[in-house]
Formats: structure tokens, C-alpha cells, sequence
């Protein structure tokens, strides 16, 4: 396990919808210790929050894609109206997402949602942000404080501030733009901590990596507040996946971030998956579900698959609760070493599939049969580890590889005798 950052404790959610934590280690308010909460996920909904029905069918989507907190934009009074019928209809802590307008913020909170977020950038006006900080404490709502790059900046003393606050931070690439957020932060929370408010979780996000590398690491040297991780606009998944999980992964592998939310010009879907399969390659959450691991290919595949591995990914994510290890190889030539530790594997082979599970070979099946053979086999192997006959990673994968020239009929003999055929109708790249 990562080493982890202790941090003072924030819980959101009700006797309904359960409760989340996030951070922990340090002692709670009335001196009792916390336990450090497994890192959540949480994301954003794309639609209109004024739309009921739209907006309980995204976060039930959400819901169901792994989402441990939703959060809605409430940029007018008909959203905070409609968390009224919207909250019952789900079971998931829900975040309204304030700007601007401190009264959307009382009303989200008179409707019942069960946190808050602020930007200092657009919500300074002391006395709204007390009025904000004493409803959350009457109803123990926590609130996050979310320092974005682009909202902070008062664009009219801009230069001003930066030439008086950069000193501080002049040995660092962005030290203007960390002064800048770090005073903003400082200055707001002076708000919360006079109103005698500790609920507290920060976000400084940047749609710059190494600006959240250094926002997030100063920011947890300086506060003992749960830091809710994640970059703005880090555009579509194709790039934002490497911006997100770069910054992300980075603060994580150094025990930073104890809630996150990777963001994509995209469904929000893929930021649940996305967030989640951060956690569990970092060790930072129990893996629900399958672990696949699959060749990249290469000019030794003698079967589609592209085409195979999509399909069980498609399969096995739907049919797979417990968390096992599943390789789809695609040739015999370096797939069982590579797939060592997997519960069950395929090795692909002249159009044909040899299935192991853990360790022992149980079918060797022509191309058109690998899927559904593969999926009986896992469900099968579910089965037996629910009925605790079977345990995950218990055997290891000892594979002996097929005979390349008997077994797979073709392997490495074919392959220097230049006789193997591409499949036709394979789609390198495809996805
Ligand atoms: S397992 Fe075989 S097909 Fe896949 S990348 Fe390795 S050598 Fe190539």
C-alpha cells in the first residue's frame, strides 16, 4: 500500500443514501481517531440539472459506473429547485456545484444536498460566505473550496499580486500562479476557521499539470484538509487521460489526494472508469470486477484480436463482480509468461484459443468459440470463488506453453516458414 498523507476527516451523505469519508488519520473534532478512507471517485453530471428526469438517469448512471459522489451545476433557482425531487430518487452523496450566486448555495442546502462547493474566485463577499459556512454547519454539510487557476485571478491587480506574492515561491516554475492560489486559500479559509468551521475539503486545480504537481504538494504541506484532486479542463479523453493521470497518479504515488475526479470533454462516464482504474493500479482500491491484461499484438497474431479482447472486456465488465485476472494473449510466444498470475487466459494460436484456468488447460477451441468458451470459464471460476472453492491469485499461472508445432498446429514452425496467414478482416488500431 501507497504510503498516505493523515488528514483531518470529512463525511457526507445520510442515513439513506450511506455515508462517504473522505481522508482521515488525524483525530476528529471531539478528540476521537479516524481511519484514512479509501480514495472516492466522484464526477460531474454533463446535463441540465432542471431537468429531473434526464438528471436522476445520468446519476444513476453514474451511480452504476462506480461514482462514489456526484456533483450538479446549480447556476439558477429552478436547479436548486429541482434537487428537491431529484435527491430522493438517488443513492449517492450529491455536491451542488456553486458560482457566483451564494443564495443557489443556501438553497441547495435547504433542499437537502450534501455538500457544497465554493469558489473564492466568485463567491468573496464575507458576509454571504459566513451566511453559507453557519447553514452548512447546521445541517454538518461539508463544504469543498475550490481554488480553479482561471477563477481566481482578479484580472485588475493581477500583475500587481504577482510581483508582491511570487517572491515566495520564486525557486518554482509557476511560483506566481502558487502564490496566488496559496494566499487565495489562506485568506478564505481565515473566513471558515473564525466561523470556527473545519469541514472543510480543498481542490486548486490547473489545467496545466506540473501547476496541480506543485498546487496540490504545497497545499498538503500547509493544510491538514482532505484534498479533492483534479486538473480543469483537461480536454477530450484522448489527451486528457495523460494530463489527469499524470498529475493524478503523481500526487497519489506521493501520498496526496484523498477524493478525485478526473474531468473530459466527454461522457462523465469514462471519468468514473477512468478515476477508478487510477485507484486500483495505484493499489488504492480493491479492484471490483475483472483485472485484463492483453498483448498489445504484433505481427505474430494468427486471430482478430482487437476484435477479441474488446468483446471480452465488454463481456466480462458486465458478468465479473470479483476481482479477477484475465489474459487474452496472442500468441504462445511470450503470452505465458506475460500472463503469469492470471486466474484464467487465453492464448491465441492458427485460429484457435487454448483456455487455462489457473494454471490448467480446459479447452482449446477454434477462433469463432474463444469468446463465449472464455466467458463460461470466467463465470464458472466466479462461481466456484463465491462458493469458496476457488481462490483469486491462489494458484498462480504455471503455464507450460502449448506445443507450438503439435497443439496450435502452426506457432513458431509456420511463422519462420513464412506460411502464416493474417486473419482477414482484422483492424489494427481498432478499438
Ligand atoms: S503475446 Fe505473442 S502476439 Fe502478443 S505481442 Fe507478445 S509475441 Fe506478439
Amino acid at each position: 500500500m501507497l504510503p498516505r498523507r493523515p488528514t483531518r476527516q470529512v463525511v457526507l451523505g445520510d442515513s439513506r443514501v450511506g455515508f462517504v469519508r473522505i481522508g482521515g488519520g488525524l483525530p476528529d473534532s471531539a478528540g476521537r481517531p479516524t481511519e484514512i478512507a479509501p480514495v472516492s471517485v466522484q464526477t460531474m453530471t454533463a446535463g441540465y440539472t432542471y431537468d429531473v428526469d434526464a438528471c436522476v438517469a445520468e446519476i444513476n448512471k453514474l451511480v452504476a459506473a462506480g461514482a462514489d459522489i456526484v456533483r450538479v451545476a446549480v447556476p439558477e433557482k429552478k436547479d436548486t429547485d429541482a434537487l428537491r425531487q431529484i435527491l430522493p430518487q438517488v443513492r449517492v452523496p450529491i455536491v451542488a456545484d456553486v458560482h457566483f450566486h451564494f443564495q443557489r448555495a443556501l438553497e441547495a442546502i435547504d433542499a437537502g444536498v450534501h455538500k457544497i462547493r465554493l469558489n473564492p474566485g466568485n463567491i468573496n463577499d464575507r458576509s454571504q460566505v459566513i451566511d453559507v459556512i453557519q447553514a452548512c454547519k447546521a445541517k454538518r454539510i461539508p463544504i469543498r473550496v475550490g481554488v480553479n487557476e482561471g477563477s481566481i485571478i482578479e484580472r485588475r491587480d493581477k500583475q500587481k499580486r504577482m510581483k508582491e506574492l511570487g517572491q515566495v515561491f520564486s525557486s518554482q516554475k509557476h511560483g506566481y500562479m502558487l502564490a496566488i492560489m496559496i494566499t487565495k486559500l489562506e485568506e478564505y479559509l481565515d473566513i471558515f476557521y473564525e466561523q470556527d468551521f473545519h469541514d472543510i475539503t480543498i481542490s486548486a486545480k490547473s489545467m496545466d499539470t506540473a501547476v496541480v504537481i506543485d498546487a496540490y504538494t504545497e497545499i498538503a504541506r500547509r493544510f491538514d484538509h482532505p484534498l479533492h484532486l483534479g486538473v480543469t479542463h483537461a480536454g477530450p479523453k484522448e489527451t486528457g487521460t495523460i494530463r489527469s493521470v499524470v498529475a493524478l497518479g503523481s500526487l497519489l504515488a506521493n501520498g496526496i489526494g484523498e477524493t478525485i475526479r478526473i474531468s473530459y470533454a466527454n461522457d462523465p462516464v469514462y471519468e468514473v472508469q477512468d478515476g477508478l482504474e487510477l485507484l486500483y493500479v495505484l493499489g488504492l482500491r480493491e479492484r471490483i470486477g475483472v483485472d485484463l491484461i492483453a498483448c498489445p499484438t504484433c505481427g505474430r497474431i494468427q486471430v482478430d484480436l482487437f476484435t477479441l479482447i474488446q468483446d471480452v472486456r465488454k463481456h466480462l465488465a458486465a458478468k465479473i463482480t470479483v476481482p479477477m485476472k484475465v489474459a487474452v494473449m496472442g500468441c504462445i510466444v511470450n503470452g505465458p509468461g506475460e500472463a503469469e498470475g492470471a486466474d484464467v487466459a487465453v492464448f491465441a494460436g492458427d485460429r484457435r484459443g487454448i483456455i487455462y484456468v489457473q494454471g490448467e488447460k480446459v479447452a482449446n477451441v477454434p477462433e469463432p468459440e474463444i469468446l463465449d468458451r472464455l466467458l463460461s470459464e470466467c463465470l464458472a471460476f466466479q462461481d466456484r470463488v463465491r462458493r469458496g472453492e476457488a481462490k483469486l491469485g491462489e494458484k498462480k499461472v504455471e503455464i507450460i506453453p502449448p506445443d507450438p508445432i503439435g497443439e496450435l498446429g502452426s506457432g513458431i514452425a509456420k511463422i519462420a516458414a513464412g506460411q502464416v496467414q493474417r486473419p482477414t478482416g482484422l483492424t489494427i488500431g481498432k478499438t
